[in-house]
């Protein structure tokens, strides 16, 4: 079985092996329950297949002499083979399973298991987009009752399903406004997004033809309200505010820019991945926002990352309802339900923007974050946001005699804490801390982010964790802060025990060496 290619690293050059216990070496070069696993295609083989099946009857080929020639040189393995591999790889990874996430703006928060059990339902799960729309009624009424909650928590008219992901959410929220713009004959340039923005908000309105400018932050870390009143005129579309920012503080003044905005013909949206923060204490409809996605991968613990896909419906005022998104689920008089595909007069006031994708979006969250409405019900909800803000402010006050808060003077925080690595000694910065922080069991926090922060660190426990969960980490978080002040050399080559030791970041990413060749027989295959 040994097709291991030559340009392969030993163990010892990948450092899995660390160093200083090298005086121990065992037989396979794997360390106990640490394996290091090769690449599919190096451990199958094209001769091998998982499965028996007869011998192909010869029938004549159809495919007017297009059959292939070769073997397909993909690997084969056995059933059992396929997964040890994949759960060794798993097994080198983190998760939200084994332990806390703090990593800041993305809510990495515990995904209940009764979500599970229900995504998993026939009706939900074994569904095609393209059966008849009467076989599908069960799943239709879910995506209704879903836009349903999601319009009631943000105060807001109108919302579309399908887009898949936050940032594609960003997108369809600023073409409806386009749109809006564009129908009054009012085609502007320019959409302002404050310092503190995540990066999607600039990304997207670049990407949708606008031109993107720059509100500065105050030294609260909040949008400066008197710059961004100075900058508004007939240019400016709209603007993209993230809130509760990026900062992990409220903005307070929201509905005064809005005001403002409108009053000089822009529109508002607001990027709202943070909305864990405020569900079932702010309708962000109530601030006079126009359009904001929700991430129900954050705020209503559908998986994400290695998890899953995500899923990013967005919600829109009156202003913005007309030009939302095909398809819609609607809800007829007789009880059912039915998927409007196509814009009439009488359907869809005629002026929806398009589609942002082929079908209507992504049916196993949706099931999972209804089920974690549900069993939570609006006070659960309204609990959910308040834990997530005093897990965060717990976080905030048990770590500011260690570490630099810019913030922190201001007042609480909402659902992350703000860190930087101000007064660190030796060279040492917030990287060197993240790297500690694997060494002591943890995914490292969210770093360099936001950018309004030197070296910031954003910590963001959200409500799922226990007391006792926090205060472990409290305690290794402190811990390396403590080594970060004094200079400790050590945390410049962190991590020490993880699978791999510190990777040259700039070298990976700009020369990155792919250690994969093909074995020969696969390269024969494809001659
Ligand atoms: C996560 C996040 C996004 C992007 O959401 P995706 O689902 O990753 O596309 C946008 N803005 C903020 C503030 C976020 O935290």
């Amino acid at each position: 079985m040994n097709m291991l290619a030559e340009g392969r690293p030993t163990k010892q050059e990948a450092n899995l092996i660390m160093p200083e216990q090298n005086a121990i070496t065992t037989h396979t070069g794997n360390r106990a329950l640490m394996v290091d696993e090769p690449l599919i295609f190096e451990i199958g083989s094209s001769a091998r297949s998982g499965v028996d099946l007869p011998e192909a009857p010869q029938v004549e080929s159809r495919l007017g002499g297009l059959d292939r020639k070769a073997p397909i040189a993909i690997p084969g393995l056995s059933e059992g083979e396929t997964v040890r591999h994949y759960t060794r790889l798993s097994r080198q990874n983190y998760a939200i399973d084994v332990g806390l996430f703090p990593l800041g703006s993305c809510t990495m928060k515990h995904n209940p298991r009764l979500n599970e059990k229900m995504a998993r339902l026939e009706g939900f799960a074994d569904i095609h987009p393209l059966q008849p729309v009467e076989t599908v009624q069960g799943a239709l009424e879910l995506i209704h009752e879903l836009a349903e909650w999601l319009k009631l928590l943000t105060g807001m008219p109108a919302v579309a399903m399908s887009p898949k992901a936050g940032a594609h959410g960003e997108l369809c929220g600023i073409l409806a406004i386009r749109s809006a713009l564009e129908a009054r004959g009012d085609a502007r340039e320019v959409i302002l997004v404050p310092e503190s923005a995540h990066g999607t908000n600039p990304a997207t309105a670049a990407f949708a033809g606008y031109k993107v400018e720059d509100i500065p932050a105050n030294s609260d870390g909040r949008v400066d309200l008197k710059s961004l009143k100075a900058r508004l005129g007939p240019d400016v579309a709209g603007v993209m505010i993230t809130n509760p920012n990026t900062c992990g503080l409220f903005e307070p003044d929201m509905k005064a820019i809005s005001d403002a905005v409108h009053a000089a013909g822009g529109l508002v949206y607001c990027d709202g991945a943070n909305f864990n923060a405020i569900v079932g204490r702010v309708r962000p409809g109530d601030l006079g926002v126009d359009a904001m996605h929700i991430n129900l991968h954050k705020t209503f613990s559908t998986p994400h990352g290695g998890g899953g896909p995500g899923s990013g419906p967005v919600v829109f005022s009156e202003a913005l309802a007309p030009f939302a998104p095909l398809p819609i689920v609607e809800k007829m008089d007789d009880g059912h339900f039915r998927l409007v595909e196509e814009e009439t007069a009488e359907n869809h006031h005629g002026s929806s923007f398009g589609r942002m994708v082929a079908f209507h979006g992504q049916m196993g969250m949706f099931s999972r974050a209804l089920t974690y409405m549900l069993s939570h019900g609006s006070d659960g909800l309204k609990q959910v946001s308040e834990d997530a803000v005093l897990n965060a402010n717990y976080i905030l006050r048990s770590l500011e005699d260690i570490l630099d808060a810019p913030f922190a003077k201001s007042g609480p925080c909402m659902h992350e804490a703000l860190f930087s690595d101000k007064g660190f000694s030796n060279g040492l910065s917030t990287l060197d801390l993240a790297k500690g922080m694997i060494d002591e069991g943890y995914h490292p926090m969210t770093m360099y982010f936001p950018l309004v922060v030197h070296g910031a660190m954003l910590v963001e426990p959200t409500e799922t964790e226990s007391k006792a969960a926090i205060d472990q980490f409290i305690g290794a978080f402190r811990s390396v802060a403590q080594r970060a002040k004094a200079g400790d050399e050590l945390l410049k080559t962190a991590p020490h025990f993880g699978p791999r030791r510190r990777l040259d970041e700039t070298q990976a990413a700009r020369k990155p060496i792919l250690v994969w060749t093909e074995p020969e027989e696969f390269a024969q295959a494809a001659e």
